[in-house]
């Protein structure tokens, strides 16, 4: 009887999501398993694919699977599932799924050749005796074998170890009396005892009463997903380290992702320090040798809990008792490429399929994810002040107009400039955050604050340059951009978009004796240069450290008393309605840097809209005002989370196949919604995205947006076949984003 499998083959042009159906060999009959990966010959070429299961009978001709290419199965059912859901839920193919999940780049074992002893430990120790004075260094080397069997050295070490040279170890091995043996090795990037030993803290009644409701959830049978919001500095790690620690004794292992930004030493620590060699890491800035290496020991059982970035949710581990998220509302959980999946949602459906708990830790939740707590998808828990009671740090609220009708000009305000003359006195630290993103295109008057937005959509209008027009990407609204600000008639009304390098001179020329440390995309470049600039300033060798959104993140300096923000007004002018939320996180984020040792810290906004809500409730640390208010202008434009959206961008080198396909699109789908007779689902655009033109392609979006996604995503799906039926769409590219989080 054949045998047949499917297989996914990964097919360098993706115009078919179906598997494919080939025999196996009779030698490869007993080998090839569901999650393998293989060869096949597809036309007249070779590729790649995933085997994803056995097919019974065939009643058409099949070809042979080549070969294997992969010395492990690289997903069990479980992730096979998880594949499928994401190939589902996120619009992508199956292909696109899988390669997300399997480890990348070429799966090479490393090998090393070390040096046993060939005869008996008696033997051996009557051949010490017989040469011991003729030849003490080869007795040395054979004493040292009988001492430490598992050493496991090659050559060179093991000569080394006996203060001898390799020649001395030949010989040995010339008279019989050792031999060389192929091990696998796995390389290490971290070493436990770089790592301080831990023990547990006694937690504070709110951490304790966190810990016990988590533990009892993880006794259940089904799935639950808690939301720990607690401020900065409260202690979530522990919360975190305590639940993992009654993971292990259930025998069931933990997933823990943090933000790639906060994947630091320091990070690492306090989980390598509290577990130990139970713990893998994965991320980006390991080599594709040691990322495999550390894949391979969740693989075989080997460690118990993984940290790491994004990615990571994809461990396999096959029992998995807790999946951890620490910051929650970070963008860089989401994906920017296929397949765009955001780890919150696949970490919420690999704790269903396997009855875990999930964890999301952070000071600003998500307005999803506090929306989800409400309505009791999720369950609350509570940290609500720091550890030791230490005060969150008060904000100063300066505003840049007044700053600007006094006749100063730089971007520091008075009361900036003083308090960081008075924090280099006394020897301590600053951070100075320029909020800024690669993106700042939104036109503000300096004068009284007025940010040109559009009346319909509640967003910024971005300026694009060719035209000098305005524009809505939402509704492709237009206007010109005006000379004079049409608020208060004042000509200081331009455009931003401020440099790191440029912020820094103004500093220096400010503060000529301060050290200052700046810390963004260019001086970040170099692999291990983002670390060492924390190091760096961690230890005291920089006064001030400035930079953009890397500065924000989750960093614990104790000596850091003063923060800085030389304006908020960037992200929240961001046109996207999750500006307001985004800049209200940045400003927690940025303010909880300061004051998280033993002196105590204060924070110095800069705004040419002070009143905006989203600054003054930061200023008040008040995150349920802040979700009341924002919750409200959600639900009054059915934003998320009270609809999704799908985002589809159509990008190409010709801008007029672009445009056209883009409307013809946009055509289709309205006589589909039409039809339909559909109130829910609403079509925005076609326009011209906000980036519209990138790497050389024109770019052109439309946005669904509607309260059913299943709904949505059909029409999605049959109006893309229909236009792929009226016209050949080969110089485009289509790309399809399910609950994006950011529209550029
Ligand atoms: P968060 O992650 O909420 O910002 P951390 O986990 O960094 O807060 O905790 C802040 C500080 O408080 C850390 O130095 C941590 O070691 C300390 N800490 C946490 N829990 C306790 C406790 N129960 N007793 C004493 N110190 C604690
Ligand atoms: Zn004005
Ligand atoms: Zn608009």
């Amino acid at each position: 009887m054949e045998k047949y499998v499917k297989v996914a083959v990964d097919l360098p042009v993706k115009q078919v999501n179906k598997p494919f159906t080939y025999h196996l060999s009779e030698k490869l009959r007993e080998e090839v398993k569901v999650g393998h990966k293989v060869k096949v010959s597809f036309g007249n070429r070779k590729l790649e694919g995933y085997v994803l299961g056995e097919v019974d009978e065939v009643d058409f001709e099949t070809k042979p699977i080549l070969a294997l290419a992969s010395p492990y199965r690289l997903f069990n059912q479980e992730l096979l599932m998880v594949a499928r859901w994401m190939a589902n839920y996120y619009q992508c193919y199956l292909i696109s799924a899988l390669k997300a999940i399997v480890p990348s780049g070429e799966q090479k074992v490393k090998k090393k050749r070390v040096v046993k002893l060939a005869q008996s430990i008696e033997k051996t120790e009557q051949i010490i005796k017989q040469i011991q004075n003729r030849a003490p260094k080869q007795a040395a080397v054979l004493s040292y074998l009988i001492e430490y069997p598992d050493a496991n050295l090659i050559m060179t070490e093991l000569a080394k170890k006996v203060d001898t040279t390799s020649g001395t170890v030949r010989r040995l091995k010339e008279k019989g009396l050792l031999f060389y043996q192929w091990l696998e090795v796995k390389r290490n990037p971290y070493r436990a005892n770089d790592f301080a030993q831990t023990e547990p803290l006694d937690p504070t009644a709110e951490q304790s009463l966190a810990i016990k409701r988590i533990c009892s959830a993880l006794n259940e049978v089904n799935s639950r997903t808690f939301l720990l919001k607690g401020v900065t500095g409260s202690g979530k790690t522990e919360v975190y380290l305590q639940a993992i620690a009654q993971v292990l004794a259930k025998g069931q292992e933990a997933i823990v992702l943090v933000p790639e930004i906060s994947l630091t030493p320091q990070t690492i620590a306090r989980f390598k320090g509290r577990f130990g060699e139970q713990v893998a890491v994965l991320h980006s800035q390991l080599s594709i040798g040691e990322r495999f290496d550390e894949w391979r020991k969740i693989k075989e059982g080997e460690v118990k809990i993984v940290v790491g970035a994004r990615s990571a949710i994809f461990a396999p581990f096959e029992n998995l008792g807790i999946i951890i998220i620490d910051e929650e509302h970070e963008t860089s959980y989401k994906q920017a490429d296929h397949p765009k999946y955001h780890a919150r949602e696949v970490a919420v459906k690999r704790a269903e399929l396997n009855g875990a708990v999930t964890l999301l830790g952070t000071a600003t939740p998500s307005l999803e994810a506090y929306y989800r707590a409400q309505i009791g998808d999720y369950q609350m828990l509570e940290l609500p002040t720091r550890i030791d009671n230490r005060p969150l740090p008060p904000v100063e609220v300066v505003d840049l107009r007044e700053e600007l009708k006094d006749g100063n000009r730089s971007m520091f305000s008075s009361l900036l400039q003083e308090k960081l003359t008075q924090t280099l006195e006394r020897g301590e630290q600053s951070i100075i955050f320029l909020n800024r993103r690669g993106f700042s295109t939104f036109v503000q008057c300096r004068e009284c604050g007025h940010v040109m937005e559009c009346e319909a959509c509640d967003v910024s209008l971005t300026y694009h340059a060719h035209s000098n027009l305005l524009q809505c990407h939402y509704c492709d609204h237009k206007e010109t951009n005006p000379d004079i600000c049409p608020e208060c008639e004042s000509r200081y009304i331009k455009y931003f978009g401020l440099g790191t390098q440029k912020v820094e001179e103004q500093l220096q020329e400010l503060l000529p004796e301060a050290d200052i440390l700046r810390m963004d995309v260019d001086t970040t470049r170099r692999k291990g240069s983002y670390q060492q600039i924390l190091s760096d300033f961690k230890t005291g060798k920089a006064d001030i450290l400035l930079g953009t959104q890397m500065v924000a993140k989750g960093h614990d300096f104790s000596n850091v008393t003063l923060v800085g923000v030389i304006t908020a007004d960037t992200s929240l002018n961001f046109p996207d309605f999750r500006a307001g939320e985004r800049t209200f996180q940045l400003l927690t984020q940025v303010a909880g840097r300061t004051g998280r040792g033993e002196k105590s810290g204060e924070v110095i906004v800069q705004s040419y809209t002070p009143e905006h809500y989203s600054i003054q409730l930061a200023k008040e640390h008040d995150y349920e005002s802040f979700y009341q208010y924002e919750i409200e202008q959600r639900q009054g434009c059915l934003y998320p989370p009270y609809s999704h959206l799908i985002n589809i961008i159509v990008a190409g080198e010709e801008e007029e196949r672009v445009i056209k396909l883009a409307n013809q699109l946009g055509v289709i789908i309205n006589s589909y919604l039409h039809n339909l007779n559909s109130e829910e689902i609403m079509l925005l655009g076609p326009v011209p995205a906000p980036l519209s033109k990138l790497k050389g392609e024109f770019r052109w979006q439309l946005i669904l947006k509607g309260t059913d996604l299943e709904k949505l995503r059909q029409v999605n799906v049959e109006s893309l076949e229909q236009l792929r039926e009226e016209e050949s769409i080969e110089t485009v590219r289509v790309s399809i984003d399910v609950d994006p989080i950011g529209m550029l």
